[in-house]
């Protein structure tokens, strides 16, 4: 019952920098999992390694018991089925209208059109961007494209959901609401991951903390035996 499992996966980036050591873990469906760890711990590219991304220097990594494909066509069913959301959220909105944005991830799955706006009315019915639909994009505040990039990600319906640092940059109010509605997409399968260094937020939320340092993992357990037990 893993979505991922993770064998001895480690990562040097081009210009030479160590960013992932050895790192094994299984991600277990229907969990609600931070990762916490400092600018640089390797949050972020343990992410993209998630979402085919990037490719391990060493190791290897499995979705659902089959060892990842770096084919485009193997690649655009993993994005399917794990949807990332960037910190900079301008990192992935385009430059048309809030609803041409949501409609570009379902629209490359060739599905048919009326499942695609049935899933664009979920998407945007779960981070509340309904009245937003006809702004272009660059009118938006940074709550707001947050929450449009996130409903991008939904319409595809992901059963692993990767979010880096969802909170940083939005104020408690903001804050507050990106966490409401992360708790409407739970359905006993679907996995969360969050990758933040607030410490306060992964206690909060998390089911399962996985802490990282200097690309390495140097607690996976609950919340509670990391909070506590030190
Ligand atoms: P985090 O998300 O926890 O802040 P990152 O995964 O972004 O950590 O970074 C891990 C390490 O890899 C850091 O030392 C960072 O400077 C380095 N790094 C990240 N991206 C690149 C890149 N494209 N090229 C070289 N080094 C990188
Ligand atoms: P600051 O003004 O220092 O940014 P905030 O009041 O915005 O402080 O919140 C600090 C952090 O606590 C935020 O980054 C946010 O992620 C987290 N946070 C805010 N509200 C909640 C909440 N209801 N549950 C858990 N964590 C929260």
């Amino acid at each position: 019952a893993y979505y991922f499992e993770l064998h001895h996966l480690s990562h040097i980036y081009a210009d030479g920098t160590t960013a992932l050591t050895d790192i094994s873990l299984q991600i277990p469906r229907g969990k609600k999992i931070a990762i916490l760890g400092h600018n640089g711990a390797g949050k972020s590219t343990l992410f993209q390694h998630l979402n085919g991304i990037l490719k391990p220097t060493t190791g290897t990594i499995s979705f659902q018991g089959n060892k990842l494909q770096y084919s485009s066509k193997a690649l655009r069913t993993l994005r399917q089925q794990v949807g990332i959301v960037f910190q900079d959220a301008d990192h992935q909105l385009f430059s048309g209208t809030v609803k041409q944005d949501i409609a570009y991830g379902p629209l490359n799955l060739g599905w048919s059109t009326e499942k695609i706006e049935e899933k664009i009315a979920w998407a945007v019915a779960q981070t509340e961007v309904e009245n937003l639909l006809d702004k272009p994009i660059h009118f938006l505040s940074v709550g707001q494209k947050k929450r449009v990039a996130m409903a991008g990600v939904l319409a595809m319906e992901p059963s692993v959901l990767l979010l880096d640092e969802p909170t940083a940059g939005l104020d408690h109010y903001y804050a507050t609401q990106v966490l409401q509605y992360l708790a409407k997409l739970e359905d006993g399968e679907r996995t969360i991951l969050l990758a933040t260094h607030d410490i306060q937020l992964a206690y909060e939320w998390a089911e399962q903390i996985i802490v990282m340092e200097a690309g390495s993992i140097i607690y996976n357990g609950d919340p509670i035996t990391l909070f506590y037990n030190e």
